[in-house]
């Protein structure tokens, strides 16, 4: 049975979906976002709140450039958030160091770091000794194995589940219509999108559905070959604030807590929690701030990214289904605010962004063997 019609159907209310249709909505399109619901893999309530430009992009230097323009627009973005909807995402701009624990890793990252400024587009990220460091974080003891950190001044975090809070309060004001427990279960030409809770039909359709796209992509033409990764994550007690900037995988929120992340596991639809996780992630967290082994566990949980293979977001409008979008990537957090801004000039519009045919899957197409 017809449920109803809009302009554009945004399939998935995570980051992404919730980004775009916030932006689509505020074209005054007539936008439904249409989402599974509780029982989904969502990545959107599991991560770790970066919004992190440094190493982004190695062999793609227009993702590079796409998640330094999105961590430049944040700040206006939180701000209209916050004028829309008065849900402060507690976004910060303090710069971020991936600190080194020995001269390996130190060395690993210096080379990086040179291979990505010599991709060009004017690559920030500098190597900074312990020194200069603990000059950038009076107050900091790190542990004695830290010989220094990459640091950028472009990188920062923000309230993930607050973001996600936020850009549906925002859609919902600029008049989007959001409808949970509507899994979307097959896509006809037209496009008609069967649900659990009915049939919706509209011009256009954005797959946006995360780990969920795969199974939906070949019933538009689009080829989206992303893949499940757990990331586990561990936070303390409340404390008084101590930690200036996010230093990679360790950051103070807003409320006091500590975040330590993230592993990297290939264990497909997996989002168990695991003992040796924890301590890993546990030890080498006090081996970088010492001060940590006083302060108490109060969580852990895991969630799963949504991985293309090369690590870049793919966006791609479906050659056979014009009018079919996809949009998915890991760092769903960082590039929200431009996907706010961006993506509808090129969904509704067909104005992509300059360079955008570099997100295209086809550049996984592997030219058949002579
Ligand atoms: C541990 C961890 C740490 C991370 N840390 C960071 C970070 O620090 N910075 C950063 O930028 N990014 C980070 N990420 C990545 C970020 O969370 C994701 O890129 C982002 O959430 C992806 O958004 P998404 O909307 O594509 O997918 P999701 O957030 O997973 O949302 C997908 C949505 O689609 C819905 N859905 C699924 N299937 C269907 C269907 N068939 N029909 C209807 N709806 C459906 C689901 O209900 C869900 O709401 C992290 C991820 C993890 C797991």
């Amino acid at each position: 049975m017809l449920e109803g019609t809009a302009d554009i159907i945004v399939i998935g209310g995570g980051l992404v979906g919730a980004a775009a249709a916030y932006g689509l909505a505020g074209k005054g399109l007539d936008v439904l976002m249409l989402d599974e619901g509780d029982d989904a893999f969502r990545a959107a309530r599991g991560n770790f709140g970066l919004v992190w430009v440094q190493t982004k992009g190695f062999g793609l230097q227009r993702y590079q450039e796409w998640s330094q323009e999105s961590a430049d627009l944040y700040a206006g973005f939180a701000g209209e958030l916050e004028d829309l909807t008065g849900i402060d995402i507690h976004h910060e701009r303090p710069g971020g160091a991936i600190l080194c624990l020995g001269d390996a890793e130190w060395e690993a990252q210096t080379r990086l770091n040179e291979a990505m400024a010599a991709q060009g587009g004017g690559y920030h990220a500098r190597m900074v000794e312990r020194a200069e460091l603990e000059r950038m974080a009076p107050g900091v003891r790190f542990g004695q194995e830290v010989v220094g950190a990459s640091f950028s001044e472009k990188d920062g975090h923000c309230g993930p589940l607050y973001l996600l809070r936020a850009l549906h309060a925002g859609f919902t004001a600029r008049g989007g219509r959001y409808r949970s427990g509507a899994a979307v279960r097959d896509i006809r030409r037209g496009f008609r999108v069967e649900t659990d809770a009915g049939a919706f039909e509209a011009p256009k359709v954005l797959l946006a559905a995360g780990n969920g796209i795969p199974p939906l992509a070949g019933r538009v033409g689009l080829n989206v070959p992303t893949a499940p990764e757990r990331g586990q994550v561990l936070v303390t007690e409340r404390v008084e604030p101590f930690l200036p900037m996010p230093m990679g995988n360790i950051r103070q929120t807003a409320e006091g807590t500590v975040m330590i992340g993230a592993t990297q596991e290939t264990v497909g639809f997996d989002t168990g929690t695991t003992l040796e996780a924890a301590r890993g992630l546990a030890r080498r967290a006090i081996r970088v701030l010492p001060a940590l082994e006083r302060m108490r566990l109060v969580r852990s949980w895991a969630a799963l990214r949504v991985i293309p293979p090369d690590r870049c977001p793919i966006y791609d409008e479906s050659e056979s289904h014009p009018g079919a979008f996809v949009a998915t990537m890991h760092s769903g957090v960082t590039l929200a605010a431009v996907h706010a801004a961006r993506l509808p000039d090129w969904i509704a519009e067909g104005r992509a962004p300059d360079g955008f045919g570099a997100f295209s899957a086809r550049r996984f197409d592997v030219p058949a063997a002579a």
